[in-house]
């Protein structure tokens, strides 16, 4: 009970850390989206070079935008809105950002079974989060490799023990050949705040916020890593049902003409 409430403790301070950090970022960003526009629109014409490298770093600066804008609402502990999200479809959709994150380090290969039924999670923070996964896999290749995105039906029979619902769920897989973490980074990777990455290279918040985000969608976060042989990330996410079980306050349907 301790330890979660400590964890609640450090997840409040990230709160408003992000959110400062991504209000401070975001006008920041602003700045230099304006400086950028005044200088496309009085660059010479046929400057065709110069063109090209500032609407480079006109869409760095829009994705960046974008990127601010998630962390704020993660800041602000904006309510989730779930919705049936396509796995393959988000991460087809999110390929290029991803590539872009990889800088062409390590590559990656996104595997899913046909007719994987939708989750039922909050899109954006669900992007966020499969960008983070993502970034540790890179960086525990420094060399390079494969970082593999996949995707399995899942179902907890009733009575499991593990502290999830029965029901039927898809985890979401991204699966690195790198370093790997020792016991003791396994132990703690999910704590806000623990990187080993060093100053200004690592937050300690990407897993924290996976984790959150697991949690809070009705799921589990799992992480399988050994020192020297890659690691295993895990999603769990419930399955969004196609038939949805009333919600227990709707009235039952009664005969008609009755209200
Ligand atoms: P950050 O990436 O900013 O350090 P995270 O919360 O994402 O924060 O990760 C915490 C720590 O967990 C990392 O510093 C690293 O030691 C370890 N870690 C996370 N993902 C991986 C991975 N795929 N391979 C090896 N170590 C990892």
């Amino acid at each position: 009970a301790e330890a979660s409430l400590r964890q609640a403790q450090k997840m409040e301070a990230v709160g408003q850390l992000t959110g400062g950090i991504a209000h401070d970022f975001n006008n920041l960003l602003t700045a230099v989206l304006g400086s950028l526009a005044l200088l496309r629109k009085h660059l010479p014409p046929g400057d065709e070079r110069m063109a090209r490298l500032l609407d480079n770093a006109w869409q760095g600066a829009q994705r960046g935008a974008a990127l601010t804008q998630r962390l704020l609402a993660f800041g602000r502990r904006q309510t989730l809105e779930p919705t049936a999200v396509s796995l393959p479809q988000l991460v087809r959709d999110m390929t290029p950002l991803l590539q872009s994150a990889l800088g062409g380090g390590a590559r990656l290969r996104s595997d899913f079974p046909p007719a994987l039924p939708p989750v039922l999670v909050d899109a954006n923070q669900l992007e966020l989060a499969l960008l983070n996964l993502v970034a540790n896999a890179r960086d525990a290749m420094p060399e390079g490799g494969e970082i593999q995105v996949s995707a399995a039906e899942q179902t907890v029979p009733p009575g499991e023990a593990g502290g999830l619902p029965p029901g039927n769920y898809v985890a979401l897989r991204v699966a690195d050949a790198g370093e790997g973490m020792d016991e003791a980074t396994l132990a703690r990777a999910i704590e806000p705040f623990f990187t080993t990455k060093g100053l200004g290279k690592g937050t300690g918040l990407g897993l924290s916020m996976v984790h959150g985000l697991a949690a809070q969608s009705g799921g589990r976060f799992l992480l399988r890593s050994a020192r020297g042989e890659g690691t295993v990330a895990e999603l769990w996410l419930p399955r969004a049902e196609a038939s949805a079980p009333p919600l227990p306050d709707e009235p039952p349907p009664g005969p008609a003409g009755r209200s």
